[in-house]
């Protein structure tokens, strides 16, 4: 079966701004999910800020094997409750992408626990990307670097965890750098952040660009069975505990009861 992939846009600039209007008719999200169904092994959707509960409905969600999440101005008013369905998806096994701006978006900082927080300048300039992990699935058929002549740079210091591996570094032509392909694992879920994709340059028609897309789909997805509940804290009865005990000391809790959160 194909990965179920649902590439959820803010759908904002795209309505808003004419530049951005060209470059992306129909809107980002819809430009990265036909990048990524040219791969026979995906399956791509899109989802919307502005639809019924961002379009990620815990059905749908249960449903789906990759998210891919591109977000700008909009990060607060994406709610609360679908932010915590989406990580708890992710604890569950669901795979994640955070594109470009989504490094503030509200999954992104829940899952990283940290202020996602770096530099940036607006000016136009050229990014080159280096693979600093050649071998790693999400890198395959690429050069050992490749150039976007336009960007927005994103610089050092960015305040995330160290992640598990580091598959691209960009410099910038201003002169700094930044990690810009990070995976991480968050409960049974893969996570990648991804750097470029600025709205008002032409990213996610770059062919390089959209095979990193592809490759981080195909990475992302675990086939195994999700976890059920990837947040439960089961209370063990004495007379279930694995080997016979007997009860001691005084307790605070009843049996069976839910505990405190
Ligand atoms: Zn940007």
């Amino acid at each position: 079966m194909a990965i179920r992939t649902i590439v959820w846009g803010e759908n904002i600039h795209e309505n808003e701004n004419q530049t951005v209007r060209e470059l992306y008719p129909d809107g980002l999200h819809g430009c990265i999910a036909e990048a990524l169904n040219q791969d026979a092994n995906i399956d791509a959707t899109t989802a919307t800020l502005q639809q019924a509960e961002h379009g990620l409905t815990q059905q749908r969600l249960a449903q789906t094997d990759v998210l891919l999440w591109w977000g700008h101005a909009a990060h607060g008013d994406v709610s609360d409750e679908v932010t915590e369905r989406v990580c708890e998806a992710v604890w569950s096994g669901m795979g994640i992408i955070f594109l470009h701006s989504a490094h503030f978006s509200k999954p992104f900082k829940r899952l990283m626990g940290s202020s996602c927080n770096l530099t940036w300048r607006e000016a136009g300039e050229r990014e080159r990307l280096w693979l600093t992990s050649p071998n790693h699935a999400i890198a395959r058929g690429l050069p050992n670097h490749f150039e976007l002549e336009n960007e927005e740079m994103y610089g050092e210091p960015f305040g995330v965890p160290e992640p598990l591996e580091t598959v691209f570094v960009s410099w910038f032509q201003g002169g700094e750098v930044f990690r810009s392909g990070l995976t991480y694992k968050r409960g049974a879920g893969n996570v990648f952040y991804f750097r470029p994709g600025h709205e008002t340059y032409p990213t996610y028609h770059d062919e390089n660009i959209r095979t990193v897309l592809r490759n981080a789909v195909n990475w992302a997805h675990n086939p195994a069975r999700r976890i059920e509940d990837p947040v439960g804290a089961p209370n063990v009865p004495v007379n279930e505990a694995p080997e016979p005990i007997e009860e001691r000391g005084p307790r605070l809790h009843r049996d069976g009861e839910a505990g405190f959160r």
